[in-house]
């Protein structure tokens, strides 16, 4: 995890950027875009003190960009890009994979893992929503698959009990838990970074004992993680990484 990182621009202005390491790249590159911001992507292993001299590098590219964002970002807002994606990048889970869209004559469409990091979409794929729902779905196996078992390790490391955990898609919340002790998880978490889900892991954790965020609930957070108070601010941007294709789609 990675932030308060940013770059100076001509007239005062100021351009925050966050790093991502991705065991992909083989090159440093920028990614700039309306929902995200300034990202820069680097190869595992990359010397992070390398960064900010190629960052200044890229200035006037980034101030270029970054006027042509002002410019168009009203009508993106409007009409937001149903496009669908070609790679997914799930922090949380230290993931990314490519996506590769396959024609085929099946009426339903699926999603299989032919090879590591290739997610292949097959079937009926012009009909877009179909092949968002089919996502979704897969998103939602992967958190039940990792997620699910870290809740319950975290929960036996600290000595809580749950009683079930879901996986939901909610619009507003990261995570929720019942006064029966059920707590559910949004798939989109896995496009946060690694110890911001651990906080909001630990957080419902918490709530299995105290439902309210009173001052004992906020001291046995911080017992076991002092930084979650200060990323569950940082989380309130957090939406602004949840890919647009699926932030669109009404499905839930
Ligand atoms: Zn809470």
């Amino acid at each position: 995890m990675s932030a308060n990182h940013s770059l100076e621009l001509n007239h005062g202005r100021v351009v925050d950027y966050r790093i991502r390491t991705s065991p992909r790249a083989r090159n440093v590159r920028l990614q700039l875009s309306i929902r995200d911001g300034l990202t820069v992507v680097v190869p595992r292993n990359y010397d992070h003190r390398r960064i900010p001299a190629i960052v200044e590098k890229k200035r006037s590219w980034i101030e270029a960009h970054l006027r042509r964002f002002t410019d168009i970002s009203g009508a993106v807002d409007r009409r937001p890009a149903a496009v669908l994606p070609e790679t997914l990048e799930l922090p949380a889970l230290g993931e990314s994979w490519q996506i590769e869209y396959r024609l085929t004559n099946t009426r339903v469409v699926g999603v299989i893992i032919e090879q590591p990091g290739r997610i292949t979409i097959y079937g009926a794929v012009s009909d877009h929503d179909a092949c968002r729902e089919a996502l979704k779905r897969w998103l939602h196996l992967r958190t039940r698959e990792e997620l699910v078992p870290w809740l319950a390790r975290l929960a036996e490391q600290s000595g809580f009990k749950f009683n079930e955990a879901l996986i939901r898609g909610q619009k507003t919340r990261w995570a929720s838990c019942s006064s029966k002790g059920t707590i559910s998880l949004s798939f989109k978490l896995l496009f946060m970074e690694r110890d911001w889900v651990r906080c909001v892991l630990l957080h419902e954790l918490c709530h299995t004992v105290c439902m309210n965020h009173s001052p004992r609930f906020w001291a046995l957070l911080g017992g076991l993680e002092p930084e979650c108070r200060a990323i569950h601010k940082r989380m309130r941007d957090g939406w602004k990484r949840v890919p647009a294709w699926l932030e669109e789609w009404g499905g839930e």
